[in-house]
């Protein structure tokens, strides 16, 4: 097989290819497509699945699909999924016991044989959620064996952003649309008087492999530079900012912030946005036996702080009030992560913004924090310059 090029660029044809090479390969490929009102992600067998066409509206608590016209594949922002959902299953059982004839149990641990997956469409911030993953899953003190034996050997292929939704923040987070770690090819999609084509970097050696028996062209200078205007551009329209100061820093010193009744007020514990977080990775089990007794299984499944029995103790939950259990999500995620896993638990993708029942906006939220340390330390400094 000859060795392919470090770019190359696709037409939608190189694409299916691309699909068909990688399910030749045995390979489970999952990717965008549109079901129930939105772009889901599942396994599809060709590309002509993918969402072309499609866009999409985002706000706080809102989520529209939009036709283009421009019959674009990837200008759709995040949605309700990210590849947790692959990586780390909703549900999963862990073993199961039996009754036999003689009384005695038998207990069978669960050893599935894992897909091998390709993901196709992998945005810039969910490649940084996967690596975020892989630290407290993969790597950890605590590794989780299923996602350890689907993370080995998944195919990542990229999506670099050039359509940000309303309630993208990536780049404010330190990332941004770009790819630039964690893929083995990324691509641009690219839609102009030159013709609707994908422009496609390799970034590993399966990658390079995979790309060898891909149908595509040269990627000439006009078209490198071209998708890495758009890419640019991107950046300069994300929808929303965090505030830009040490969020770590900020949540430390808001533990007893006003803010937190305010957005209890409003806040319905239902979990939702630690659901599609692409980061959240907290578990429970549960064993469930049937009706006779004599079978038993023990599942894992999702958990969220959010959940009362989350943080229950001897005699009751620690977290009882929604504003101890927001102040923990938000804190969590953009503070003490960094004590445990050495960066921050927010990629920026704006799902939690927009999958909000009630549109509560972690942007804004801490925006409101760091307007209200603000204005308690101005009052101090009055307060010591009135009275030295
Ligand atoms: S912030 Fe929104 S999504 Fe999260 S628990 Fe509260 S109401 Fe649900
Ligand atoms: S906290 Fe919200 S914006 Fe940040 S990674 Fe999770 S879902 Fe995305």
């Amino acid at each position: 097989m000859t060795a392919a090029p470090a770019t190359a660029v696709l037409d939608r044809d190189g694409l299916d290819a691309l699909v068909g090479v990688l399910r030749a390969q045995g390979r489970t490929v999952v990717g965008p497509t549109v079901r129930d009102g939105a772009v889901v992600l599942a396994e599809i067998a060709s590309a002509d699945a993918l969402p072309f066409g499609w866009g999409t509206e985002v706000e706080a608590g809102r989520y529209r699909l939009v036709p283009r016209t421009d019959g674009a594949a990837f200008a759709h922002t995040t949605g309700p999924q990210s590849w947790k959902a692959f990586l780390h299953p909703e549900r999963e059982r862990l073993w199961s016991a039996d009754r036999r004839a003689d009384g005695r149990l038998s207990v069978a641990a669960e050893r599935p044989q894992r897909p091998s997956y390709a993901f196709l469409g992998v945005r810039p911030c969910d490649l940084r959620a996967i690596a975020v993953q892989d630290r407290v899953l993969a790597t950890g003190r605590h590794r989780d064996r299923g996602y350890q034996e689907r993370r080995t050997g998944a195919f990542l292929i990229a999506a670099e952003c050039t359509e940000p939704g309303a309630t993208c923040f990536c780049v404010s987070m330190g990332g941004g649309p770009a790819a630039e770690a964690g893929y083995d090819l990324a691509l641009t999609e690219l839609v102009d008087e030159t013709g609707h084509r994908f422009f496609v970097r390799v970034g590993s050696d399966a990658g390079r492999e995979v790309l060898s028996g891909v149908p595509g062209r040269p990627a000439g200078p006009g078209t490198e530079s071209a998708a890495r205007a758009a890419v640019d551009a991107a950046r300069e329209r994300m929808g929303r900012a965090m505030p830009p100061v040490d969020l770590r820093t900020l949540m430390g010193d808001s533990l007893e912030a006003d803010r937190w009744d305010d957005v209890a007020a409003r806040c319905l514990t239902c979990g939702n946005c630690t659901m599609v977080c692409p980061t959240c990775f907290c578990t429970t089990t549960e064993e469930v036996t049937d009706l006779t007794g004599d079978h038993a299984e023990r599942w894992q499944r999702w958990d969220s702080c959010f959940d009362l029995d989350f943080s229950y103790l001897h005699g009751g939950p620690v977290r009882a009030s929604a504003r101890s259990r927001y102040r923990q999500w938000l804190t969590h995620k953009l503070s003490t992560w960094y004590d445990q896993f050495g960066s921050s638990g927010c990629v920026g993708c704006g799902r939690c913004v927009t999958w909000c029942p009630v549109g509560i906006d972690i942007t804004e939220e801490a925006a409101a924090l760091h307007d209200e340390l603000a204005a308690r330390l101005r009052r101090q400094d009055e307060r010591e310059e009135r009275e030295p």
